[in-house]
């Protein structure tokens, strides 16, 4: 179906971003995925490019343009071409920890900020779940108590996405450690204070190029300037606020590597020949890829529209709520079956549908998982 919510302005976008993808990071995912990680100059010269922190204001060096399509289109545009673990370190920066900067900072944090996150010199993580709690956030144990003009650190944070690579972690913390969701505040920690060390980049089953790491904070001096927002105890209040649209993100990407799978399987299933005929003919191919082309238009219809709601201000946390969960859920189950058609060849990492099987399998884990997205739309409901 065409997709009627792009201008031109994100045709052009989407032209540039996929130039910069083929040039810049084709040729070396396959050595990002042994590495476990991603060099930190994918970052800046995404930056350069203009494709970091496109709706941070031009003041500070960002594109001025606050619309969450041009987010859309980067993001896409790595899933197109397989890169989901490449890419996920900047649609992080980008989708799900520049809006805590935007929103929240003071002015002068944004002087102290802003420019290196749009040039990429400066790479953000969020770190909220911890080794024992991780959908409960309201029992987390990390404190930040006020000593003076700083906040004392102590605690633990695990799963955290750029956890290797990241300079500035948006930290959530107990300001107020009798207290469940009203003592929540969030905290920078930058990289280089004294006592915050970083674990290991753990071994994951997939999104081999992402650096997910354990970060440990003892007895950490955070000038209290880094706290986001006025107030203590606002964090869970601004995590809420912020959730609906990384959950957008999430759903966005489940959407596109999608498209990519089916791309690919369609492919192979022309070329593949079984009984003296190509896989595709048979009914059963058929039927499967017709299936995933109608849950895929219905998805994308759905996405695209909670992208116009995010714009308007209009989207609400249950809607990104069902965007998340059942995008999260459709990618898994039809990378599945798409591996399935590549039959032997589909286990092996040479064809893109393998990596995009182990790549999917967390997220309908990460940014909340189904169960806790069910939950949210739940309670909508009255129940
Ligand atoms: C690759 C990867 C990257 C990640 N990146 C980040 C990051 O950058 N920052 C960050 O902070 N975290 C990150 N996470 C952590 C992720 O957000 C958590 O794993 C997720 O929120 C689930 O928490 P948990 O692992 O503690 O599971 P638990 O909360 O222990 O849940 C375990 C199971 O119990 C279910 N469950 C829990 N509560 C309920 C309930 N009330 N009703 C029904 N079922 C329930 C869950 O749905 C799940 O199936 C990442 C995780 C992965 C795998």
């Amino acid at each position: 179906m065409q997709r009627e919510i792009f201008e031109e302005e994100h045709d052009q976008f989407r032209a540039s971003v996929g130039r910069w993808i083929d040039k810049e990071l084709v040729p070396h995912s396959a050595e990002w995925e042994t590495d476990g990680i991603v060099p930190r100059e994918v970052f800046t010269s995404a930056g350069k490019n203009g494709f970091l922190g496109m709706d941070v204001p031009e003041a500070y060096g960002g594109g001025g343009v606050s619309d969450f399509r041009y987010n859309l289109v980067f993001g896409e545009e790595l899933h197109a071409r397989g890169l989901g673990g490449v890419g996920l370190g900047m649609l992080l920066h980008n989708d799900i920890c520049m809006p805590y900067f935007l929103t929240y900072c003071t002015e002068e944090q944004k002087q102290r900020w802003l420019p290196g996150l749009v040039s990429g010199e400066l790479i953000a993580a969020l770190g909220m779940t911890e080794p024992g709690i991780g959908s409960d956030l309201a029992s987390m144990t990390t404190t930040a108590i006020r000593d003076g003009d700083n906040y004392v650190v102590n605690g633990a944070k695990t799963f955290i996405t750029n956890g290797i690579n990241a300079d500035l972690v948006i930290t959530a913390v107990k300001t107020d450690p009798s207290q469940r969701h009203k003592g929540m505040s969030l905290l920078i920690l930058e990289r280089g204070m004294e006592g915050f060390e970083r674990g290991r980049n753990l071994e994951k089953i997939g999104q081999h190029a992402q650096d997910t790491a354990e970060l440990f904070f003892t007895d950490v001096q955070v000038p209290a300037s880094n706290l986001l927002g006025p107030n203590e105890g606002d964090g869970f209040i601004q995590l809420v606020h912020n959730l609906p649209q990384e959950r957008l993100s999430i759903a966005v990407a489940s959407v596109a590597a999608v498209r990519a799978a089916l791309g690919w399987t369609l492919d192979y299933v022309k070329e593949r020949t079984a009984f003296g005929q190509p896989i595709g003919s048979f009914q059963n191919s058929r039927f499967v890829l017709a299936e995933i082309a109608t849950e895929l238009e219905i998805a994308q219809s759905f996405v695209d529209r909670c992208v116009i709601g995010l714009n308007d201000h209009t989207l609400t946390a249950e809607e990104a709520a069902m965007a998340k969960w059942w995008c999260s859920e459709f990618q898994k189950r039809a990378v599945d079956r798409c591996l399935q058609l590549h039959g032997g060849y589909g286990y092996m990492l040479e064809y893109p549908i393998a990596r995009a099987y182990v790549d999917a399998r967390f997220t309908t884990i990460y940014g909340g998982t189904t169960e806790i997205m069910k939950e949210i739309i739940g309670r909508s409901l009255g129940l």
